[in-house]
């Protein structure tokens, strides 16, 4: 029997977009058909589906992952003077939409096992000017919904969820999207659910907020003029095409995790002893928007990898607060910062199929031979 030695790409979006084809058409004549490319039909159809599939009341269309953020603070009426506690391991964005409302990212560690905001260390960081908390459902997975819930109830501070990497996720069978005050979701076209370019969504239980964000990301139009503006806002709109497209692969999102569970099972069952896998919390449902692994030899697995064709990632090298442009915000957060060095993100898609992630594993037994467990 010989040996496969295909390739096996980082993400296969041609593979994840190829099968939508003649739906993407169909939306892309439907809105040249109609002539309104922002905020159209479609817009409307899939926030309503969005907010039913993330058991929420409400979801509202915007331009990225990053503003969705940054509405759902400025919603909340958090600015300067605020702090907002922020995990150190998650992509820059987090920390970002927290800078762009004035506030100041306290950022603090996370727990060893799942690499996700550690409840007890977010306990600690609250003080007096503390409005936020937000949890990353990092990698796909959740935080620990109950006791970041209840550190945010006891301290009287909004619990915010950043759900760019979470589209479908559970926690004790909740949804991301469905727990916090309100969650943003990044529909980046490598996330879970990813759309033919830029575009994101605030999903909330509160219609409140809902109608306050939907304004100050459409310049802060009164609900009943379009001619008065009674919020300063600015433009986070999403488009039609973009909404259109995101319909037909919500349809097929729970399959599509599905496959990304499937092939993350294989990788927990076949990893060799020198790549640990991210752990799950038992009540967590993951979706494997990155399949994650710590190794302590990684330039030399990294080098092993590429020279076999396999695609890899690293989901975060630079802990928040270490990096460049929050350098006033240094503090050590050991968990984090040992992470940083040993995480790898190993090949994940819907279309990974076994003998892929075989090929993977035996590479990644090699690489890891010999290498202080
Ligand atoms: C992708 C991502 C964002 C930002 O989303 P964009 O759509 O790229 O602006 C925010 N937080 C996390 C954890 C992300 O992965």
């Amino acid at each position: 029997m010989s040996e496969n030695l295909e390739p096996v790409p980082f993400l296969d979006l041609a593979g994840v977009n190829g099968a939508l084809r003649e739906e993407y058409e169909r939306a892309f004549s439907g809105v040249l058909d109609h002539g309104k490319f922002i905020g159209g039909p479609e817009v409307a159809a899939f926030e309503a589906e969005f907010a039913d599939y993330c058991s929420a009341r409400e979801a509202i269309g915007v331009g990225n992952g990053t503003d969705a953020l940054e509405l759902i603070l400025a919603g909340l009426g958090i600015g300067p003077g605020d702090e907002v506690i922020v995990p150190a391991n998650t992509f820059i964005a987090t920390a970002e939409a927290v800078c762009y409302v004035g506030a100041r990212p306290r950022f603090v560690d996370v727990l060893p096992d799942t690499l996700l905001l550690d409840p007890d260390a977010a306990d600690a960081a609250v003080n007096k000017n503390t409005a936020a908390i937000i949890g990353v459902h990092l990698f796909g997975q959740m935080v620990d919904v109950d006791r970041v819930g209840a550190v945010a109830a006891k301290h009287g501070v909004a619990f915010v969820e950043d759900a760019a990497q979470a589209h479908g996720a559970r926690f004790a069978g909740q949804r991301a999207g469905s727990v916090g005050v309100a969650a943003g979701f990044s529909f980046y076209p490598g996330k879970n659910l990813g759309a033919l370019g830029d575009a994101g969504a605030v999903v909330t239980q509160d219609a409140e907020l809902a109608g306050k964000i939907r304004r100050l990301a459409d310049h802060g139009r009164s609900a009943d003029s379009r001619f008065h503006h009674d919020l300063r806002g600015r433009n986070s709109r999403m488009d039609s095409v973009i909404a259109g497209a995101l319909s037909a692969k919500l349809r097929g999102l729970d399959a599509a995790n599905a496959g990304r569970v499937r092939a993350w099972e294989q990788y927990v069952a076949q990893l060799p002893a020198g790549a640990t896998p991210v752990a799950r919390h038992p009540k967590a449902e993951a979706v494997y928007h990155l399949g994650v692994v710590q190794v302590e030899n990684r330039e030399q697995v990294c080098k092993t990898l590429t020279e076999a064709g396999i695609g890899w990632g690293l989901h975060y090298p630079v802990p928040c607060h270490l990096d460049a442009a929050y350098g006033d915000f240094r503090e050590s957060l050991p968990v984090a910062e040992a992470a940083a060095e040993r995480i790898l993100s190993l090949p994940m898609s819907p279309t990974l199929d076994s003998a892929q992630v075989a090929r993977v594993c035996n590479v990644l037994r090699d690489a890891t031979r010999g290498a202080p467990a």
